[in-house]
């Protein structure tokens, strides 16, 4: 095996550099514990930049993907297979319904929603209204959806078609929505924009300006969905329903997976020649996606991950009463963050070396997204990590 510095050797010659990455290359996961290729321990508070929301190689998903890779890996979309069909219900009959197209990234399932919203619209009404501070993928059309400039540098121009306003606000929707105007689309908690909640009321504020101008409200659940927040989708955790919905991220137990999920009505727009995806919905996603949610349930990690998210909030917050880094804590369920009076990427490097991942977003956001079966010790001993990182300074 190779060493983290040959490892990354071969990267400098052989992959673009267009990641930062820490200098250590990974070897192994269980659960919430990650090793390098030097054989140092990491606790995971941030296990696969959220798709890991079942921990390291669950047993049920290692299984379900072994089993499946040894009967059919791929079949092409022009024939139906029953973990599809399945995976499909299981989703819908856990939110609101609705039917699904299945492909393989957040920002595909956002371009999906997309050309869903432009079909069944018509030509008259394309314009989506999305919100600062957004992140809704890195292919063209989610690109243009995401309401931050850093993303855009050196990439115009943009998809036509988006107007940004400023999250929270109400009034900046009503006069943004014209007879152009289509749908609106929010993260129902922005994840990269720094774990911000919405104001009270607002995603409600959002359905009656949607259902009183007969626009689509998109909720983009990349991140919020599947679980993270101790619901199934976090528009439950809200009691506001979106028209579409679109899942990735945690959807196929860490495998690479992802759904738009719409409304019956909706959906009919999406029709065969409309779209595609070459590798959506293949049989090994949706049998990883098939036993993540009969894990979930099994196990009854919804009530765990809710009463996870007060430990760390409760945890944090008083971290925040002894120090005065802490600004704000935020979040609920597995979505956890710190707002800082400073930069946080330090601390993200300290507690790197004391053996704890955590995440720093928006600059000064700790950001931490623990699986849903971390085990009460390992939050802890993170914990204690993390406070004694933030204590020093
Ligand atoms: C990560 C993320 C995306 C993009 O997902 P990819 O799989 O990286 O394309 C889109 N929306 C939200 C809210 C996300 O967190």
């Amino acid at each position: 095996m190779l060493t983290s510095q040959q490892t990354i050797s071969l990267f400098n010659q052989y992959v673009i550099a267009n990641y930062t990455r820490y200098p250590v290359a990974l070897v192994k996961g269980q659960g919430s514990e990650i090793w390098d290729a030097e054989g140092k321990r990491y606790i995971d508070f941030f296990p696969g930049w959220g798709c890991g929301l079942l921990g390291h190689c669950p047993k049920p998903i290692v299984e379900a993907v072994q089993k499946q890779a040894a009967q059919l890996i791929h079949v092409p979309n022009t024939w139906y297979t029953e973990l599809q069909g399945t995976w499909a219900k299981l989703l819908s009959e856990r939110s609101f319904g609705g039917l699904a197209f299945f492909c393989n990234s957040g920002t595909e399932a956002n371009e999906a929603a997309i050309k869903l919203v432009r079909l069944y619209s018509g030509k008259d009404r394309c314009k989506i209204i999305t919100f600062q501070g957004s992140f809704h993928g890195r292919t063209m059309g989610s690109l243009s959806a995401t309401a931050q400039p850093k993303y855009h540098a050196g990439l115009a121009p943009m998809l036509a078609g988006f107007t940004y306003v400023p999250y929270g606000d109400l009034k900046a929707v009503e006069s943004a929505a014209d007879d152009e105007t289509a749908a609106v689309m929010i993260e129902p908690i922005q994840g990269e924009g720094g774990v911000r909640m919405p104001p009270e009321g607002f995603l409600q504020g959002l359905r009656n300006i949607c259902n009183d101008k007969k626009l689509l409200l998109v909720f983009d659940e990349v991140q919020t969905g599947c679980g993270r927040t101790g619901h199934w989708f976090a528009y439950q955790y809200f009691g506001v329903e979106p028209d579409i919905m679109t899942l990735a991220k945690a959807v196929a137990g860490s495998f690479a997976g992802a759904a738009m999920l719409a409304k019956k009505d909706v959906a009919g727009s999406l029709r065969p020649g409309t779209h595609a995806a070459t590798f959506g919905g293949n049989p090994i996603a949706a049998a990883a996606g098939i036993a993540a949610i009969e894990m979930i349930e099994a196990e009854g990690l919804l009530e765990k991950t809710q009463k996870l998210g007060k430990l760390f909030v409760t945890k944090l917050q008083s971290l925040a009463e002894e120090t005065d880094l802490i600004q704000e804590v935020r979040g609920t369920g597995a979505m956890i963050g710190a707002e800082l009076a400073m930069d946080g990427t330090p601390f993200v490097q300290a507690c790197m070396e004391r053996g704890l991942l955590i995440n720093c977003t928006h600059g000064n956001v700790l950001r931490l997204l623990p699986a849903m079966n971390l085990p009460e010790n390992l939050a802890n001993e993170g914990l204690e990590i993390l406070a004694d990182v933030l204590k020093k300074g």
